[in-house]
């Protein structure tokens, strides 16, 4: 028994972003549930990833440079940064802690940017 792969595309239907209806394109061109315009693409589906990637990557720099916490002990005013807390828990003995914060706050988010780009 063979498992034929068909996407919706290919079978002459389509998805209506607003309202997820699965259905065959109609003339003119509008959903029959909630009246969207027909589209077989997102417009300018290129032009607003990038805009996003670009968004997200000048949002990563103050996220990694900014204080995400401060600490007042007896006076002093502490200011850490999401690396700086990394580095305060793997000297402090907490690296499987320091290892999970960073690949949360660093890594994956850099990875999504690079795979994205
Ligand atoms: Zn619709």
């Amino acid at each position: 028994m063979s498992t034929i792969s068909l996407t919706a595309a290919q079978a002459g239907l389509l998805s209506y972003e607003t309202c997820a209806l699965l259905s065959r394109p109609a003339e003119p061109g509008y959903c029959p549930r909630c009246g969207e315009e027909l589209a077989w693409r997102r417009h300018h589906s290129i032009q607003s990833t990038w805009a996003l990637v670009i968004a997200a990557a000048i949002c990563f720099i103050p996220a990694n440079v900014l204080p995400v916490l401060n600490s007042t002990t007896l006076g002093s005013v502490d200011s850490d940064t999401i690396l700086t807390g990394v580095v305060f828990l793997y000297t402090s003995g907490s690296w499987p802690l320091a290892l999970i914060v960073l690949i949360a706050s660093v890594m994956i988010p850099l990875g999504k940017l690079a795979a994205l780009a």
